[in-house]
């Protein structure tokens, strides 16, 4: 019962032949669709439904949605009742109006961006099958990435005005779809101010993350590599098809992650992310960041903060 995982990231881009290219050819995705408006669908080899990213052809990059997957449909009518009970409205949309999938339920995060919720999403299969499976594809390529794994919000942070989305965000997520917190940034002179929350429902250090800035954003979409030689291996690939890299192979303090960021050709922030880390459980206790190791808890190999990482959002719609 309840949510197992991020289903996709919904994005419009700008370029959309660019855009494919790519996460077909830099992050390893496969395009499983494309819709007579120029909309692409793509997963990863190791994923099973029918996609993890939306592209939309547009005059402008941002997030459209974030959707994550639960159990089961009944779980839409739990997560209805307890998230209007919230205070937070919803819709339910029917089948089919998010391509592929079953009814979907629509509502806006705390932090500003749509969420949906989905139970059924077109089954396609991993690319290695389930019997007798080879560890990878033949046709693995690019970096190529095993599942699309998190993304990271970006909500409102102003304590002089007492507004924390971070705050708002993480404890709707956890009050109302039971996600847990495995780690904080705290920020402020006396390290009281929530500023960064990782939160999980699966076995990860997290499914979902949010930041406070200056109001609502998508910070970026993260891709799962099995280990540091895959994370290597992808900045190779970034190299030879001189991707925008913000910043090389490096590991994060926080989960641990093995860790590159880089932008897609809308200038949307990409990471790929090795390693699970740690196993992540309900009653572990939570991780504190404080503010004065806050460029090693992102970048656990420098101690130098990295202006754009802290400053370059995408709109949401
Ligand atoms: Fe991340």
């Amino acid at each position: 019962m309840g949510v197992m995982r991020i289903s996709h990231v919904s994005l419009s881009v700008m370029d959309i032949e660019a855009s494919i290219n790519h996460y077909v050819n830099v992050v390893g995705m496969y395009l499983t669709h494309k819709a007579s408006d120029g909309t692409a669908f793509l997963k990863c080899w190791d994923e099973w439904d029918k996609y993890s990213v939306v592209l939309t052809p547009s005059d402008r990059a941002s997030l459209n949605h974030v959707a994550y997957k639960v159990e089961n449909d009944s779980d839409l009518d739990l997560f209805e009742r307890r998230i209007n009970e919230y205070g937070i409205k919803t819709e339910m949309a029917p089948r089919d109006a998010l391509p592929f999938c079953g009814r979907a339920l629509q509502f806006r995060l705390p932090s500003g961006q749509i969420m949906y919720l989905i139970a059924e999403k077109e089954y396609v299969g991993k690319a290695v099958g389930v019997l007798n499976p080879d560890p990878w594809p033949d046709d693995r390529h690019g970096a190529g990435a095993n599942f699309l794994d998190h993304c990271l919000l970006v909500g409102e942070l102003n304590p002089e005005k007492g507004i924390n989305r971070v705050v708002d965000t993480s404890e709707f997520l956890k009050a109302t779809m039971d996600f847990s917190l495995s780690e904080k940034m705290m920020y402020g002179p006396d390290a009281s101010v929530l500023g960064g929350a990782f939160l999980f429902r699966g076995a990860k250090p997290h499914d979902i993350a949010i930041f406070g800035s200056t109001g609502p954003g998508f910070h970026h979409l993260s891709f799962f590599l099995e280990d540091w030689n895959a994370v290597r291996h992808a900045g190779d690939i970034m190299g030879k098809n001189r991707v925008d890299v913000e910043s090389p192979p490096n590991r994060h303090g926080v989960t641990r992650g093995e860790t590159i960021y880089f932008f897609d050709p809308n200038g949307i922030r990409n990471e790929t992310f090795g390693g699970l880390g740690y196993p992540s459980y309900p009653d572990m206790p939570e991780i504190t960041w404080t503010p004065e190791t806050a460029p090693r808890a992102y970048f656990f190999h420098t101690l130098r903060p990295l202006e754009s990482f802290a400053t370059v959002f995408l709109p949401c719609s």
